[in-house]
């Protein structure tokens, strides 16, 4: 049995695609050590196997020693359950002890936002974090037994064909550093967000039906390829399918 576990919101970062933000705020929040361990035990009573933190980050730098110290407990009390966690590549990168421990103590699973292959296109994206970490985290998870699911994106307004291309080499990389799923989702201007607004004042939304902006439906907004190469929606479509045939051929 699962339970879906959220601890208070808030990202200190502030990526152009994302509703985390706009939604929650920018401002970090937690529960305390106790509080979180109280749940455990009580999900742990409940019958629970399987805990995820549905926190968009679950480590952040300045709540590294607050999760080291959790991570602690978790051994030191022995629930015995099994949890999945999302992560950032640099947090990760640049705490190796911490995601030993955090193996340890029972993480699984971890999901990394990756998004693109690209430098500039994290650039404009304002993501704060560059492939090579990316790569970094995927092999320091991936050594520590945790599986390892990367998010990548296509379609950035500002993304050329050549990006793409990046991206989709990079995926390769990645596979071959340790991740074990990789998903590449259409850039998507969620309402709220930065992108969406820029969206709006440049009329490029093909559409306002919100059932459509679920992140791998045909896209919603004009990009730069679309205008270069056809069609928005072909273009993507056909592109949503290499990053497998790449895959395939190329771990
Ligand atoms: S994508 Fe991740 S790091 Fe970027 S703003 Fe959203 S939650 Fe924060």
């Amino acid at each position: 049995m699962s339970r879906a576990w959220r601890l208070p919101g808030g990202c200190p970062y502030a990526c152009d695609f994302c509703s985390v933000t706009p939604t929650w705020g920018n401002k970090w929040r937690n529960k305390s050590n106790d509080r979180i361990m109280a749940e455990l035990r009580d999900a742990k009573a409940h019958g629970y196997n399987w805990v995820f933190f549905t926190d968009d980050i679950f480590v952040v730098f300045p709540n590294v020693r607050q999760r080291d110290e959790l991570f602690d407990r978790i051994i030191e009390e022995d629930l015995g359950l099994k949890y999945i966690v999302q992560m950032r590549a640099d947090v990760t990168a640049k705490n190796k002890p911490l995601i030993e421990k955090a193996a340890r103590a029972g993480v699984k699973v971890a999901f990394l936002g990756v998004e693109s292959g690209s430098e500039e296109v994290l650039k404009k994206m304002h993501k704060g974090e560059f492939t090579p970490q990316s790569v970094d985290a995927v092999n320091t998870l991936s050594r520590n037994g945790i599986v390892t699911l990367v998010g990548m994106m296509v379609g950035a307004p500002y993304e050329r064909l050549r990006d793409i291309i990046a991206s989709i080499r990079f995926s390769r990389k990645l596979a071959r550093a340790g991740a074990d799923a990789i998903q590449f989702s259409i850039y998507t201007p969620l309402p709220g967000t930065r992108v969406f607004d820029d969206a709006v004042r440049n009329n490029l939304l093909f559409t306002l039906d919100w059932d459509r902006y679920d992140i791998v439906t045909p896209p919603v907004m004009k990009t730069r390829l679309g205008a270069s190469h056809g069609s928005d929606c072909t273009v993507l479509r056909n592109l949503q399918l290499l990053p497998l045939q790449v895959l395939q051929g190329g771990r």
